[in-house]
């Protein structure tokens, strides 16, 4: 369990914190056409909260770094997203308490999905977050275990899949969630909570060493 290691999860803090400031008014705007207007502010004062406690734990190792990612954002975002995204994190934390391997990322992506449908209960095609993590988690796990990828290739793929289903959130319509109120009128509109798995997955990508 190396030092890289833990500059690895500190560098896609940073850089998540980074890319959620920058699209803080972006998200915004996507949820005002089709929720209540605060996914923006949501996911910023949360990774914003969870760069402060991370840039704390001196000599944590990777593990309690991301289960305090997920503890930070569960206490420090309300809604549906800071639950979703914060359980996860915190549950699939434990698989990397032997450190960050191509076998243990693909458990983390696996137990995050997991956890994510199990809290939330949406199918793919409900247009939610889970619309853009299932094939970002299927696709890394494919891209490992049977194309034989390193995981910074196997994240490349993962980034491209994800993005695909971002785009495939906005001619559907949402049945769960708060764009579900909208019925048919959720149709055209591109999930918020699809489009910050994006931002999240691109920044482990960006950051991801080797
Ligand atoms: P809220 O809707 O409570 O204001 P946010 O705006 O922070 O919360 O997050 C909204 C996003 O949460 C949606 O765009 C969607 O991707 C996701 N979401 C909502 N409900 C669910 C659910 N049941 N399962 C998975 N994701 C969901
Ligand atoms: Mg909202
Ligand atoms: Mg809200």
């Amino acid at each position: 369990m190396g030092t890289t290691e833990q500059e690895a999860v500190r560098a896609a803090v940073e850089r998540v914190a980074d890319r959620m400031a920058d699209e803080k008014e972006y998200l915004t705007d996507l949820d005002s056409a089709i929720g209540d207007a605060d996914h923006g502010a949501n996911m910023n004062r949360g990774f914003r909260a969870v760069h402060e406690k991370v840039s704390e734990m001196d000599d944590a190792p990777p593990d309690e770094l991301v289960k305090t990612v997920g503890i930070t954002l569960v206490s420090e975002v309300g809604g549906a997203a800071g639950p979703l995204y914060g359980g996860s994190f915190m549950t699939a934390s434990a698989e990397l308490g032997d450190g960050i391997t191509a076998e243990s990322s693909v458990a983390f992506a696996e137990v995050f999905l997991e956890k994510v449908k199990d809290r939330g209960d949406a199918p793919v095609g409900a247009k939610t977050m889970v619309d853009a993590i299932t094939p970002a988690v299927h696709t890394y796990k494919k891209s490992i275990e049977e194309d034989d990828l390193k995981p910074v290739e196997a994240l490349t793929k993962a980034v491209d899949a994800c993005e695909r289903g971002v785009n495939f959130t906005t001619p559907i319509r949402a049945t769960k969630g708060r764009a579900s109120y909208l019925g048919w009128r959720s149709v055209g509109h591109q999930d918020p909570g699809a489009t910050s798995t994006l931002f999240i997955v691109k920044s482990i990508r960006e950051t991801a060493v080797e």
